[in-house]
């Protein structure tokens, strides 16, 4: 035999079995965003690299070490590590945010180089929410509202709980930045050759830091709330407020600071304790100088990404009693001198009338006894038979696959009604 060839580490397939659960939770957050009167926007997958650098920050994570990148010829490329970027830059390039609000979602495949484990990979899909033109915390507070019905809808609200920090303007968080980087440089010894470097490139980070030497030593650091500019405190406290109003939950962290560059006042993540490390389902935040920093007229921004593939380990987890439907509803067999021809006809005729019903037809032959194994393994409802005396009867036999129910013939006119009164 041929030497197989795999799929990429940290890119998966989603089988047969698994994506009637994908779909179930893309319809959900389909249905949530649309009831909120948000527009579905679709970008490209490749998009220019400084685009990312630009807008991420050169000395992130994303950016510095996780980004897919290659040569088109002269132009340098990267696989879309996130929505946020290529958002902003088509919104900018086709005017949708010029003297206009735009409330915008998309779904899709982001890529980053990390080191594959359970909720992390290197191909992982993302739905996110982009909204443009909008400064004051009512917009805030809906894209949290929003989220949280989403969590209902799934089942997981009892298992997710809201961070909630504002990191201020970016010159209050310069200002911050220089109290933090005053007080960590007296802890240097507990820190690792990395957090060295992130002192000096992006201290910020060291604050959300998984040493937990340092993580003690940081309940004591500078806090980024104390150095607020007034307006972002003034931002935050509304926003804490119509979330108090609506009865959402949510606990104040100031080690939030969230990966990339772009964010400014409201950062946010829900976090669930049911998936090991990868803990995080969905971040987001304020973005004001995003669109003038890529070129585009000044637009204050907000958003968020939730990461799909955790969102359905949580459901898988936590969630038991999701209506999942078989693809296949009904399924004909039939065997005999033209009983190919009719079973066609009357499956045509069932897929017209009954759109929302899956009909299979056998088509790969067999004796009875084989296509009704095929029948049963489909996980139909209903098989309907012609053999070759109902075929010159105009007649089908209806048989009920999961049991309960006798076994009928039924004159061919009225096996449409007979299967709408079964579903
Ligand atoms: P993490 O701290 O887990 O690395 P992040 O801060 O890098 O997350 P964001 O850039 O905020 O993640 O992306 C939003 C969401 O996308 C995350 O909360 C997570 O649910 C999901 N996500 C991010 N990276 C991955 C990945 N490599 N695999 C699967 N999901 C991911
Ligand atoms: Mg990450």
């Amino acid at each position: 035999m041929a030497k197989t060839i795999q799929a990429i580490r940290g890119m998966n397939d989603c089988s047969p079995t698994e994506s009637p659960l994908w779909q179930w939770v893309e319809t959900q957050v389909r249905e949530v965003l649309n009831s909120y009167g948000y527009s579905e926007v679709r970008m490209p997958i490749v998009e220019s690299t400084p685009l990312f650098a630009r807008a991420i920050g050169e000395v992130t994570d994303v950016v510095s070490k996780e980004m897919y990148t290659f040569w088109d010829n002269d132009e340098q490329l990267t696989l879309r590590p996130e929505g946020t970027a290529g958002c902003v830059r088509a919104a900018i390039e086709h005017g949708w945010i010029y003297n206009n609000e735009q409330r915008l979602w998309y779904m899709g495949p982001m890529f980053r180089h990390e080191r594959p484990q359970k909720g992390r990979y290197r191909q992982f899909h993302q739905a996110g929410v982009e909204v443009f033109g909008i400064a004051n915390p009512e917009i805030d507070a809906e894209l949290i509202i929003l989220t949280a019905r989403l969590w209902k809808k799934l089942g997981i609200d009892q298992h997710v709980s809201l961070q909630l920090n504002s990191i201020g303007s970016l010159e209050a968080r310069a200002n911050y930045r220089s109290a933090l980087v005053a007080f960590l440089e007296q802890h240097q010894a507990l820190m690792s050759e990395e957090e060295k470097e992130r002192l000096i490139k992006n201290p910020l980070r060291i604050l959300d830091t998984k040493n937990q030497a340092l993580q003690q030593v940081l309940d004591d650091a500078p806090k980024l709330l104390d150095y607020l500019d007034d307006e972002s405190r003034e931002h935050f406290a509304q926003l804490c407020a119509l979330l108090d109003s609506v009865g959402i939950a949510y606990e104040i962290n100031p080690k939030l600071v969230r990966g990339l560059d772009y964010y400014n006042k409201t950062v946010f993540e829900w976090v669930t304790s049911a998936l090991g490390a990868q803990g995080t389902v969905c971040g987001g935040g304020r973005y004001d100088g995003l669109v003038e920093q890529l070129g585009g007229h000044a637009a204050p921004g907000v958003g968020f990404a939730m990461g799909l593939e955790r969102l359905v380990l949580l459901v898988q987890e936590v969630n038991a009693s999701i209506p999942l439907k078989s693809a296949v509803d009904i399924y004909l067999v039939y065997q005999g001198e033209g009983t190919a021809l009719a079973a066609f006809q009357l499956a045509e005729k069932i897929r017209s009338a009954l759109p929302q019903l899956g009909t299979m037809l056998h088509c790969s032959g067999g004796n009875f006894k084989k296509q009704f194994r095929r029948a049963d393994k489909s996980g139909a409802t209903l098989a309907l038979v012609i053999g070759e005396s109902e075929m010159l009867n105009n007649q089908v036999v209806v048989k009920h696959l999961q049991g309960g129910v006798e076994q009928q013939t039924l004159d061919i006119e009225k096996v449409i009604d007979y299967i709408q009164s079964q579903f």
